[in-house]
Parts: structure tokens; sequence; C-alpha cells
């Protein structure tokens, strides 16, 4: 397979240079020249199947170079080994007709794992091949950096940069990554908030010399390769649901649109999916998109569901790449309008074959405190509020109620202990693993926000091309 740019002035890379390269040069994102497609007897055939299994075979007409189908099923099955539950996302009834689908049992309790685990051995294996090293930058508000580190440490082809606002995020995100021991990562408490944390990472992006020296990377979803891996569980949940004969509706809480667009691509695979509900918080851009064909930045307010609590959601630009039929002229020319003047618009008429895959709506905060707190009366059931904006949404938007309807659960509630105690009374525990969270040690490094101190820090410790090693 061979990947395209979305802005049409890149090169076309096979899955191991997109895997490496995350953004195209032309600022684009990466998609698959075609999408591959499953019979119904394919889908049929995934049943009982592993998750592993199911994965690598959907995975497999996507991959290429040093990347094949048997070096991906080993990567799969070792990154699922690690989740907690013999299911890797069990589904969970909470309703009539209505799951979770708890995506939230890797090692950090959130869904990101699901990808970061495979993405994170998929670039030590590819860099080991070419004997390469390179460096992942990020900035967290919470949810991603821990994810992110969990995957990189100890890969000695990485090393991994994440900057947090110092102060400003929960104590059981910060411990997830500070009291990681790994040589490979650094934690950078910077004396700012997170939009200063995202400058910083910006502006070190910037340097274009610096970027080459340093091979720095992402992990964000911008990386096709992470989001392949999330369309496996739209699939193994359809089938487990009754599919190919039955079709399910699923509802994803939606930021940067990553997750949703997995179930776009498992949809246009032939996954058994009725329809994909668009779950926003009030920070609503994607759903403002799809309903009205304006892509507008506003100001990020902080809700109680705080990985939603984005202003951009960057991969609308793979379906919008889609919906103007693949002309890549015409999404640069929309993408830099956006870029630079916070606006674009499609006319609403293009959006119309969205309406036969997408709902949409989004959900306030105090929705959310009153559905967990039902829920949690009616059924027992904990969620977390990441989860509670997708089963609203998902509810208010259903059509049929015979269409089994699966809410995402992107977090274990745990994460988000307060908010829960809030809306149930009850304060969800960490589960073994992290039990004793609290009692280990911390490595941090706290700067100032100043952008010469946090580079040259960098530069000191990154091993490719830094002075901070071989
Ligand atoms: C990242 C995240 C989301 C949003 O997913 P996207 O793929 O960015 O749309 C939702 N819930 C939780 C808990 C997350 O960590």
């Amino acid at each position: 397979m061979k990947y395209v740019s979305t802005r049409g002035e890149a090169p076309v890379l096979g899955f191991d240079d997109v895997l490496l390269a995350g953004l195209a040069v032309d600022g684009g994102l990466y998609v698959p020249e075609t999408w591959p497609e499953l019979s119904s007897a394919d889908v049929a055939g995934f049943a009982g199947r592993s998750y592993a299994e199911v994965g690598t075979r959907l995975m497999a007409p996507f991959l290429g170079g040093g990347i094949d189908e048997e070096l991906m099923g080993g990567v799969l099955a070792e990154a699922y080994a690690r989740f907690r539950h013999p299911a890797v996302v069990p589904l969970r009834q909470v309703g009539d007709n209505e799951w979770v689908l708890e995506l939230f049992h890797g090692p950090t309790l959130a869904f990101k794992d699901v990808a970061l685990q495979v993405l994170g051995r998929l670039f030590d294996a590819e860099l080991t091949r070419r004997g390469e090293r390179l460096t992942i930058l990020g900035a967290t508000s919470g949810d991603t950096g821990p994810a992110a580190i969990e995957a990189c440490r100890d890969r000695n082809a990485l090393d991994v940069f994440i900057l947090h606002p110092a102060g400003r995020i929960s104590e059981v995100q910060r411990r997830q990554m500070t009291s990681v021991s790994a040589g490979n990562v650094h934690n950078l408490a910077v004396e700012g908030t997170f939009d200063d944390c995202q400058d910083l990472v910006k502006a070190i992006f910037g340097d274009l010399a610096l970027r080459e020296r340093l091979r720095l990377s992402a992990v964000n979803s911008i990386n096709w390769a992470r989001v392949l891996p999330q369309a496996v569980y739209y699939l193994t949940a359809a089938v487990s649901l009754g599919g190919p004969s039955r079709p399910v509706t699923f509802s994803v809480p939606t930021g940067n649109f990553g997750n949703a667009l997995a179930g776009w691509v498992a949809r246009r695979m032939g996954a058994p999916i009725s329809r994909l509900v668009v779950a926003s918080n009030r920070n609503d851009i994607a759903t403002r998109f799809l309903t009205t064909g304006v892509m507008e930045l506003q100001a990020v307010h902080p809700t109680t569901s705080p990985a939603m609590d984005i202003q951009v959601s960057s991969n609308l630009e793979r379906l919008l790449f889609e919906l103007l039929d693949r002309h890549a002229d015409q999404v640069a020319r929309l993408m830099v309008d956006f870029g630079t003047t916070g606006r674009m618009e499609v006319p609403l008429e293009r959006l119309a074959p969205l309406g036969d895959v997408f709902d949409t709506t989004k959900v306030d905060d105090d929705t959310v405190a009153t559905a967990m707190g039902e829920l949690y009366a009616a059924s027992g059931h904990l969620v977390d509020p990441h989860t509670a904006v997708g089963l609203v949404a998902g509810r208010a938007c259903r059509r049929d109620p015979t269409v089994p309807l699966v809410a995402m659960a992107t977090a274990h509630p745990a994460k988000f202990p307060d908010t829960v105690e809030a809306a149930t009374g009850v304060r969800p525990e960490l589960p073994d693993h992290l039990a004793d969270l609290f009692d280990r040690p911390e490595r941090c490094t706290t700067l100032p926000c100043d952008i010469r101190i946090v580079r040259d820090y960098v530069v000191a410790n990154a091993r490719a091309g830094g002075a901070g090693g071989s």
C-alpha cells in the first residue's frame, strides 16, 4: 500500500515511512491510496478469532516496507497481552440493547493505549532495522502523555520528552508519567499553562534544522499508524454483537476525531456499522463542522471531559479529503485558509454524503453528571465523564432501538475520580497494577516557560543527533 498526502504536495510513501514521518511535509495528513474491502464472508469469519488475529487481518493490506503481516502479528500479540482483560476490549451491557466498549484496560487506563502500545513497538522495530534513532516530543494536558510514555519507555531507538503544565494536571496523571523510571523518558514540568507547553513544542518543531537533527516526531493521531489500529475494535465489537447480519451504531466521544475517523475507515472497509455518532462536549468544532460545513476556531472551554477540550479536530482533514473526492488542491486551499484565518467553509451540499454515516450532538457538563448518576443508580455501572458524553449523545441521536448502540468507553472511571464521585457518590478505585501509584518515587524536571531553556534541555538529553549520547 502507498500513502498520499491530503494536500497533494508531499512524496508518496509506504507504511514504514508514513509511520516515521507522522505529518506530511506539505502540512497534510497521509491517507492510503485506496481503501481495501472486506467481504461479508471475511467479516463472518472473524467470529471467535482473537483480537490480535482480527487486527492482523484487517491491517495486512495497509502494510509495506519493513513492516509486514508477520511483524504486525507479533506486535499486536505482544501489545495486547499487556491488557488486563482477555477480550482486550470487552463489551459490557449497560441498558436495553445498549453497550459500552471498554477500551481502557491498557496500562494507562485510557483508550490511547490501544493504538500507542502498537505504535511504540512499530517505531522501535523499524528504527532498529534501519539503525536509526528518533526523538518523540509532545505536550500533554493529561491523557496522551502517560500513554505516550508507557508506549516508548525502555525502547532503545526512542527518547521521549513530554511537557506538562506544572501543577495543572491531576496527581494521578502526573504520577503516571513521573513514576516511570526508564532512562529514555524525560518529564518536563513547565511553569505555565498547557497552551504554553504546546507553543514550546510547536516552536521546537518549527526549527527545521533542529527537527532534522534530532529526528523529532510526534505520536498524536495525525500519524496514520495510530488511527489504523483503532479501526479493529469497531470490527470485533460489531462481529460479537451479531455482524455481519446485524449492523451496530457506535457513539464516539470526540476530540481530535482520530477515533471517529477509525470508525469511518472500518465502515468504509465493510464493517457492519449502521451509524457513527460524533459526541462533543462544549468544545464542539467537529459537531459544528459536520452540521454546518463551517470549521471555525473558538476559545477552549475547560469541561469535566478534558481529553476532548481541544480547538482543532485534526483528523477532519482526512474526512474532508474523501468528501472532496480526493482533490488535494481543494483540501490544501481550505486548510491553508483555516490556518491563516481560523475559519473555512465547505458548501453544505458537499457534506450530504456524510448524512448517511454520521449523527452528531454536543453534551454539557451537567447532563454528563446526571447521566453518570442515573446509570449508576439503574445498573451499578460507573463510567468516566468522556464515556458519559458518548452515551448521552448516542441515546439522543438514536433512530432505531432495534439497532444495538455501543458507546466507546475511552477512559477508566478511576482516571477522573473527583468527577465520578461528585456525580455518583462513589469514588472509583485504581486497578491493582496502579494501586501503589502514590507511593512510587517521581522523576521530573521543572523548567521555566522559556524556549531557549527547554530547547537546550531537549538537545542535551536526546540521543539522536544531540549531545546526550552515542
Ligand atoms: C483522546 C481522548 C478522547 C478523544 O479521542 P479523539 O480520537 O482525539 O477524538 C476521548 N476520550 C478520552 C478519555 C481520550 O483520552
